[in-house]
């Protein structure tokens, strides 16, 4: 307990311990060993936080601030990232288990960009003077922020997570109250301590704990006007029962089981290593990840050949390791669950043609899966159905284009889709019928802070990123302005 770095709630502009006095430990998904304590906050620490952020809003340092002056410190908050980036990447490596070499170089570009193009947009985002057909009367709109906002993040990338939100809320002049997974939550308890220098205290703060005794009370807090949730469905439905109690909106950014639909005009092995790297580099744990091969049958057995060949030269080891191509998997339960739909497949007779195992590379807890592929996946099968979150891929043939679209939307998720063809005009027809937020044609797992990101069907609501982004964190105001003098007596 002694060598365990303590982690405690960050709250108006400093540490603080639970209430409750509680604190439960993080586990090293490559050691198996608790490496920190985290606070166990629960609905005072919640109330606490929620009260300094209505307090901080109020003041209006930051929220009534000149919107140009908001967008340089968003410039300097990018600034800071990009030199704490290694420090904020370490602490992400031991939490979640995510290797070093893929969170460096995007918190020193696109995430770091996160601040600034938000910084850019501060002061551009604004009402219209609407040419309302009502006499004597000036109507124009303006665009305000809701207050305080909660956060509420997945353990996959918390980091990302977190920035994609804090980044717009903040330019749109919230305040917010953010809770991370109890899986990883010191990477954004690491990220509050740096930005801390550049926020008014009560502005950004961090409670941590378990969803019901944290995420639920912040959801239902009355001076919470607003969620941005990225989880599961079942969370995210969850927290959008709760918030309906009181008519909050809420941004909902969930799973998915996306499809690769590869097509036969297209070279093999482009798709053969767009296929793997669309899902087994994060050992599958990506909200996008491509985790369901469609192929046109007459092509199914090279193709799934070569993905073998390409997937089983992963170097599966300790997300440091200078050799290591795919870390662990993120937590025990999580690695656990995995393997239970593993079995599962194996039991509704879905054939393993590649992995399937449980490794441990030396110096490890063994959370680590191999690269998996299964065939004669049906439709039916969990495996076609179910999230899994893990490097498992199930492989299933299509005779015709219009089969492939089907089987493509046969699921209750929309967040991605990859497409892999030769032909620009089949492209773009699939694109259009593909009932996805993002669609990938002949690339996979591209992002950019300019462009919008989110969930068709069950994957979600509201957009993160780009101009609507930001416009998710506001609400528009009607104002309306007589111009002229005097009010007739309406029973005159
Ligand atoms: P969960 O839904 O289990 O948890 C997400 C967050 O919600 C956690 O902070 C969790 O807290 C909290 N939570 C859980 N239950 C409640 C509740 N009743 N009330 C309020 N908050 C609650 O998801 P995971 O953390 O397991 O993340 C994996 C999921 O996230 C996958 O489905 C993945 O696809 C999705 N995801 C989506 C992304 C997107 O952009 N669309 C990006 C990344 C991930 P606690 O940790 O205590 O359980």
């Amino acid at each position: 307990m002694a060598d365990l770095i303590t982690y405690d709630a960050w709250i108006n502009g400093d540490w603080h311990q639970p209430v409750g006095g509680e604190y439960f430990d993080s586990v090293d998904p490559t050691s198996g060993k608790a490496w920190a304590r985290i606070a166990r906050c629960d609905k005072r620490d919640v109330d606490h936080a929620v009260k300094a952020a209505k307090h901080a809003f109020d003041a209006g340092e930051w929220s009534s601030m000149n919107a140009a002056d908001r967008g340089q410190l968003l410039w300097k908050m990018g600034d800071l990232i990009v030199e704490n980036a290694g420090e904020l990447a370490a602490v992400e490596t031991q939490d979640n288990g995510k290797r070093t070499a893929d969170i460096l170089p995007g918190l020193q570009s696109w995430l770091a960009e996160s601040f600034w193009y938000y910084a850019g947009l501060a002061d551009k985002i604004h009402g219209d003077v609407i040419p309302a057909n009502v006499t004597g009367i000036l109507n124009y709109t303006r665009r305000e922020p809701f207050g305080v906002v909660a956060s509420i993040t997945a353990w996959n990338s918390p980091l990302l997570i977190a920035i994609w939100k804090i980044a717009p809320a903040l330019a749109a002049g919230n305040t917010m109250v953010i809770k991370p997974s109890e899986h990883a939550s010191a990477s954004t308890l690491a990220l509050m301590k740096v930005l801390s220098e550049l926020i008014p205290p009560g502005v950004l703060n961090v409670v941590t704990g378990f969803g019901q005794e944290v995420g639920e009370p912040l959801v239902d807090h009355p001076e919470v006007r607003m969620i941005s949730f990225t989880g599961s469905i079942s969370g995210g439905r969850r927290v959008a029962e709760i918030a309906a109690r009181q008519i909050k909106p809420v941004v909902m950014e969930l799973g998915g089981k996306s499809p690769q639909i590869v097509f036969p005009d297209v070279k093999l092995d482009d798709a053969a290593h767009g296929v793997v790297m669309g899902l087994f580099p994060p050992a599958g744990q990506s909200c996008v990840a491509g985790s369901r091969l469609l192929v046109q049958k007459e092509m199914q057995d090279e193709l799934v050949h070569k993905i073998c060949a390409v997937a089983s030269q992963a170097r599966l080891g300790p997300p440091l390791g200078p050799d290591t191509q795919i870390g662990p998997m993120a937590n025990k339960p999580h690695f656990e669950r995995v393997m239970g739909y593993i079995e599962q497949a194996r039991n509704e007779g879905a054939e393993c043609v590649l992995g399937g195992k449980s490794a441990k590379p030396e110096g490890t807890a063994g959370w680590f899966i191999e690269p998996t592929v299964f065939r004669n996946v049906s439709p039916e099968m969990q495996l076609f159905r179910e999230e899994l979150f893990g490097p498992v891929l199930a492989v299933v043939p299509f005779e015709d284009e219009e089969e492939a679209v089907s089987l493509a939307n046969d699921t209750v998720y929309g967040l991605a889709a990859g497409i892999w063809t030769g032909d620009v005009t089949r492209a773009i027809r699939i694109a259009e019928r593909i009932q996805a937020g993002t669609i990938y044609v002949n690339n996979y797992f591209n992002s950019a802070t300019q462009s919008p990101v989110g969930g068709y069907k069950q994957s979600g609501y509201g957009r993160e990123n780009g101009i609507e982004g930001m416009l998710s964190f506001m609400q528009t105001k009607s104002v309306w302005l007589s111009t002229q003098h005097g009010t007739p007596n309406p029973f005159g």
